[in-house]
């Protein structure tokens, strides 16, 4: 599963409020159909339509980025959400993570089977988080932690939480939550009061998963006007995984991060090589060295290649500057602010 394709990378700067958003990487087998690349972009454009109309509404970095996901996810395009591709055994287990640069706090869902938005899903993981976390005295209120290291701040919540949620926990939730159900939608969609196509790509029984030939993992990162970050990563994994495997995109510091004085990034490839190289971690700590965004990216990318991966990223800093990288045929992905709106594949 590696790809020894020379990386793609754009980069440029944005003005708050600013977001971003992918559809995946891979080798998009489908877009030689030239009105699927109509639908994918229309989809990427849709999504960036929503986040920023919830700018406008809340003005909230995570917000903007959740919405736009769950927008993604809607489209029953890509391999998330309505979408997702199906295990060995067919079914869908999707995997979703969100994280708010200005408080740390972050949550994340695996293996859930019920919400037709696992986005929304680890979203709620995050909302179980106490409210009082932004920059708390935590590690004095935490048991066992000790006292907190003086004049440095200390993020996340200030009491323990859960932070990544799997299978039943994470449907459970989801659905005392009140959020819709994977059922309803396809019920919704079978009766034309969705728009949009079939949910994912039944995979041959035992068939090894497929690297992505299809548009894939969707995401979002997202700047507001306060400066703050946001992250916001969802996917049905790889198709024909084997039942109960979880990938990058549920894990935080590999698939999605955030943090206001370095940068936000949601990445999208094979899962395993991701989570090894510590991905979106790996990213934050370049970034915070002082190295350049677009070489933090590639330096990353590099190690998931030599972990036997392949895929690619989208990033955001709080000063504007965005970068997206990919090391596969293609990817979607798109951005805008308050000047321009770009899509690509
Ligand atoms: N990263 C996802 C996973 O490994 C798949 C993808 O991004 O295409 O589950």
């Amino acid at each position: 599963m590696t790809s020894s394709l020379p990386f793609v990378q754009e980069s440029g700067n944005l003005s708050a409020p600013a977001l971003m958003v992918h559809g995946g990487a891979g080798t998009f087998e489908r877009l030689r159909d030239e009105g699927e690349r109509a639908r994918l972009e229309a989809g990427l454009a849709t999504a960036l339509a929503t986040g920023w109309i919830v700018f406008e509404r809340t003005g909230a970095a995570l917000e903007a980025a959740v919405e736009a996901v769950a927008t993604l996810e809607d489209t029953g395009l890509f391999n998330a959400g309505r979408g997702s591709a199906l295990t060995s055994e067919g079914m869908v287990e999707t995997d979703a993570s969100v994280m708010d640069g200005a408080t740390g706090t972050a949550g994340a869902v695996c293996a859930a089977t019920w919400p037709a938005n696992p986005v929304r899903a680890a979203l709620a993981v995050a909302r179980l988080a106490p409210s009082d976390t932004t920059s708390s005295p935590a590690a004095s209120r935490r048991p066992g932690l000790g006292a907190p290291v003086p004049g440095r701040t200390v993020r996340g919540s200030a009491a323990w939480h859960p932070l990544l949620l799997a299978g039943a926990g994470a449907d459970r939730l989801a659905e005392a939550t009140g959020l819709t159900s994977m059922t309803a939608i396809r019920r919704a969609v079978a009766g034309g009061a969705v728009a949009g196509g079939a949910v994912g790509a039944p995979a041959a029984h035992g068939a090894p998963p497929q690297e992505h030939d299809s548009p894939g993992t969707v995401g979002a990162v997202a700047l507001d006007g306060d400066g703050h970050l946001a992250a916001a990563t969802s996917t049905g994994g790889l198709a024909g995984q084997p039942p109960g495997r979880v990938g990058d995109s549920a894990i935080v510091g590999a698939g999605t991060w955030a943090d206001d004085s370095t940068v936000a990034v949601s990445a999208t490839g094979v899962g395993e090589a991701f989570i090894l190289a510590g991905f979106a971690h790996r990213v934050d700590w370049s970034v915070r060295s002082g190295v350049d965004l677009d070489a933090a990216l590639a330096a990353a990318l590099d190690v998931v290649s030599l972990n036997n991966g392949s895929g690619g990223a989208i990033a955001l800093m709080p000063s504007g500057r965005f970068a997206a990288i990919f090391g596969t045929r293609a990817m979607a992905r798109g951005w805008r602010d308050a000047r321009e709106v770009v899509v690509r594949i």
